[in-house]
């Protein structure tokens, strides 16, 4: 059973940590300083392609790594991976590993993540029923769709949607079932599903919206999905994307405090000196929008993972970031910046049967989310700093396609 001691210690193997450590790097920080800990078996990797080109076989597993091997080893930054932590000490600033290892720190950064959340119905144990969070998930399912035929995804939110458009172009008999009466419903607009709903549709997907799952069936694998509608969908593989909960539960009797994740301020400090957390864990305080929020995107998890390494090295300025993703699904790649929550109008430009549009939610006379899709670049740079300035803005301008976006800015 070893010790080891680091100055900084971050807790958890995933995007935080990978981007983190290259900003250590990038402003110097001292070799020998750093530590991650991970229950992963890969090196710090990309999130994203998990879901897209990595499913597609168009990455591999080198090409998905934030850095290689090498690029640790040279800057003396100590990664044990497979190493899953069973308590934590905060106050005595130790963490102890399931084998027994004790790992000492002056300061760290938990940046657990968050796990998937699990279907609970009869047959969900069944061979062939998959999650996709990691990139040894990621694999499995690559292994099964070169194999499988017919595919049942279960939920409408990002991995359905990205997974079940990787299933279609691969060939299989591909179900999208969802409990909803439209596909991505958490952030589309009425106009924006249907849009998807039809792109689906055309390529052969088959959706099933306002299903949820009975049960899974078959002997020892997946035979078949049993609706509560009681249809039945014969299916060689399950892939449920359903959700993801923060990882939290090492933390319960910590002292942090802990509400929809890990809560910390505008400098993603917890109630626990010398303690930081970021990325999907971390219910940060969004000085944009003055609010507490936790986001499960890969912008947020490499930006706070940056602003860590800076928060290690000695800044201290608050996080800003206008909350944003992407996603890919067939030949379509579209972005979206911020928080629609509270609006009192959305705003389509473009036309909503090309795949080139855009939605603008607006608070107030202001922008407070933009959904952006093959546009000209001045729509993607309006979105984000309009958001940001809190900008006023005239939303017949903005329903006005034959005039520039800028327009519709009014001025302050
Ligand atoms: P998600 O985007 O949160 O979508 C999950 C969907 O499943 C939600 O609509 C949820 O409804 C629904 N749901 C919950 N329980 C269900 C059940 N028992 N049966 C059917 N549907 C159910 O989560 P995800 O697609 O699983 O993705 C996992 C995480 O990866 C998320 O944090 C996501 O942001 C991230 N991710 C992001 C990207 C991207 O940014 N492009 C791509 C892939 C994954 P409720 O809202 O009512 O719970």
């Amino acid at each position: 059973m070893s010790e080891a001691s680091y100055r900084y210690l971050i807790l958890g193997g995933g995007m935080v940590a990978g981007y983190a450590a290259k900003e250590f790097v990038a402003q110097g920080g001292k070799p020998g300083d750093l530590g991650i800990v991970s229950a992963d078996s890969d090196l710090p990797y990309e999130r994203p392609p998990l879901s897209k080109s990595y499913l597609a076989g168009k990455d591999d597993d080198a090409s998905v790594l934030i850095e290689k091997a090498a690029f640790y080893r040279e800057h003396a930054i100590d990664v044990r991976l497979n190493t899953p932590i069973e308590r934590v000490e905060l106050k005595g600033k130790l963490l102890k590993g399931r084998a027994g290892d004790s790992f000492r720190f002056e300061t760290l950064v938990i940046a657990t993540g968050a796990r998937v959340r699990t279907l609970e119905c009869p047959g969900a144990t069944l061979d062939g029923v998959l999650y996709l969070r990691s990139l040894n998930d990621s694999r499995a399912i690559r292994k099964h769709l070169d194999s499988g035929k017919r595919a049942v995804i279960i939920g409408s939110g990002f991995i359905g949607m990205e997974v079940a458009s990787q299933c279609a172009q691969k060939g299989l008999q591909t179900t999208l079932v969802f409990p909803e009466d439209r596909v991505g419903k958490r952030v589309f607009s009425p106009e924006i599903s249907a849009f998807f709903q039809k792109y689906y549709q055309d390529r052969g997907v088959r959706l099933m919206d306002g299903k949820k799952v009975a049960s899974i069936e078959g002997k020892e694998r997946v035979e078949a999905v049993t609706l509560d509608s009681a249809e039945r969908v014969p299916a060689d593989m399950v892939i449920a994307g359903i959700g993801v909960v923060p990882e939290t539960s090492l933390f319960e009797n910590s002292g942090l405090k802990i509400d929809n994740g890990i809560v910390v301020n505008q400098y993603l400090e917890t109630n626990t000196e010398g303690v930081l957390a970021a990325g999907d864990v971390a219910n940060y305080m969004d000085v944009l929008f003055g609010k507490q929020r936790r986001v499960e995107h890969w912008d947020n998890a490499t930006k706070q993972g940056q602003y860590a390494a800076g928060r290690l090295l000695g800044q201290r300025e608050a996080f800003r970031n206008v909350p944003y993703f992407f996603s890919d699904v067939f030949d379509l790649s579209y972005e979206y910046w911020g928080d629609s929550t509270g609006a009192d109008r959305v705003v389509h430009r473009g036309d909503m049967k090309s795949s080139s549009f855009s939605a603008w939610w607006m608070r107030d006379g202001r922008v407070v989310a933009a959904f952006v899709m093959n546009r000209p670049d001045d729509e993607r740079n309006a979105a984000q700093k309009w958001i940001e300035e809190k900008a006023h803005v005239r939303w017949e301008g903005l329903a006005d396609a034959n005039r520039g976006v800028n327009e519709a800015e009014q001025a302050r």
